[in-house]
């Protein structure tokens, strides 16, 4: 049986139009011999009426009446009429389509609210149903605990289902329909002569989804990669090919495969002087590690110590350093970009061409980073879109 999981994401599901491109992009994989497994995320983005955060709306900001149990069960609502909407399309269009919550999918997972994760997944029922003749259409985004408590598995959690159906179940691929047509040099809303991506890596599409590009989410490669899967990266709204992630190493001779960000980012600066020495310095890092909070960019120098935090965590961090007497810097309101691409291993000059772009747009760079594969710049925010459009321009991407 040549299986075939095809996602389709919140825009690709908005509208009844588009729900009909849906259902053509499910009639060609029978066309082509497959039995199609569809998952589906909520209808329509934020701000649309059955969208994740609208439903959210609909509760307080004031977090501490509910549980974060109950938090869930919201959440997992908008993928649950999206999944029962698009088997009627389905159906209408002559199909014998199944909806199956995420728990009913045999997606277990831990306690985790919110951000859960996946402990197995029993593929037995989904298989029953596509014997039967039917058409899975499973709720993105969301598993449940082994006693039966919905749990939703992380933004963008959808693209995880997909992949992780794709895997367990053996499919021949993955395909994740959205409304780009596949992976770009760069996002396509900031980088106007981006490029489509036809084949890139694992590797490489991790660390694009890690370092902010949404287009996929980062666990949901690292699911693929795991079950070794192909996934394609698809337009509903188009016939584009589409990009195909794979083991193999393809943009052979190119030294960048493409540019991302990450907003929201903030700069904090200990330095020995302005608080003579004092072993909190040394401990920083164990001591937020300890509090959870996750950081970024760390340079260690012997006059100071420099890192980035998500700006959602500042208040907690600038409490934790007010806590231990410490004095800090801050930067607000930055931007991390990365440059990424397994070409630039051993290339001189990958570095000094970046910064030499962006001091040509007179954006000053406020910190940078290097791996083998990665290259970070820390930017002012409203530097963002032109720095990124800079590089584009100067790795000719
Ligand atoms: P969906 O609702 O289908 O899951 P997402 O909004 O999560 O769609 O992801 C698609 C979006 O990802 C695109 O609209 C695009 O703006 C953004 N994106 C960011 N970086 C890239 C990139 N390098 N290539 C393609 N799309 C990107
Ligand atoms: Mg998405």
């Amino acid at each position: 049986m040549k299986l075939l999981v095809q996602k389709f994401g919140g825009t690709s599901v908005a509208t009844q139009q588009r729900r009909e491109l849906v259902a053509d992009k499910v009639i060609d994989a029978i066309k082509r011999g497959y039995k199609p497994v569809v998952v589906v995320s909520a209808i329509g983005r934020k701000g649309d009426p059955y969208a994740t955060d609208t439903l959210l709306s609909l509760l307080s900001n004031d977090k501490n009446y509910l549980e974060k149990r109950e938090y869930d069960i919201i959440m997992a609502c908008g993928e649950i009429i999206s999944c029962v909407v698009m088997a009627e399309v389905l159906t209408k269009r002559g199909l014998k389509a199944r909806v199956l919550l995420g728990g009913q999918a045999g997606i277990i997972t831990n306690d985790e609210f919110g951000n859960a994760e996946i402990l197995k997944v029993d593929t037995s029922k989904i298989l029953t149903i596509i014997e039967e003749g039917y058409i899975p259409v499973v709720a993105g985004f969301q598993g449940m605990t082994q006693s039966g408590e919905i749990t939703t598995l992380g933004r963008g959690g959808s693209d995880i289902t997909g992949t992780v159906l794709g895997a367990a179940l053996k499919a021949e691929a993955v395909e994740i329909y959205t409304d780009v047509d596949g992976i770009m040099t760069a996002d396509p809303r900031i980088v106007d002569d981006a490029h489509l991506i036809e084949k890139i890596s694992y590797n490489e599409v991790f660390q694009f989804a890690d370092q902010g590009a949404k287009v996929i989410h980062p666990r949901a490669v690292e699911y693929a990669m795991k079950g070794n899967i192909p996934v394609y990266i698809k337009n509903t709204m188009s016939n584009s090919k589409g990009t195909l992630i794979t083991s193999s190493r393809e943009n052979v001779g190119k030294i960048i495969t493409g540019i991302t960000h990450m907003a929201s980012r903030t700069q904090i600066t200990i330095s020995f002087e302005q608080n003579d020495y004092d072993t909190a310095i040394d401990d920083i890092f164990e001591i937020l590690a300890k509090n959870k909070i996750s950081i970024d960019l760390i340079n260690v120098f012997p006059e100071y110590r420099v890192f980035t935090i998500d700006s959602k965590q500042v208040e907690t961090v600038k409490n934790i350093l007010d806590t231990l007497k410490l004095k800090y810097s801050i930067v607000q309101n930055c931007s991390k970009i990365a440059v990424i691409g397994n070409g630039m291993r051993g290339i001189p000059g990958v570095m000094a061409k970046i910064l030499k772009a962006l001091r040509d747009k007179n954006i000053k760079v406020l910190q940078t980073a290097d791996s083998h594969t990665t290259i970070w710049c820390l930017v002012k925010e409203e530097d963002t879109n032109i720095a990124i459009q800079a590089l584009h321009d100067a790795f000719q991407l």
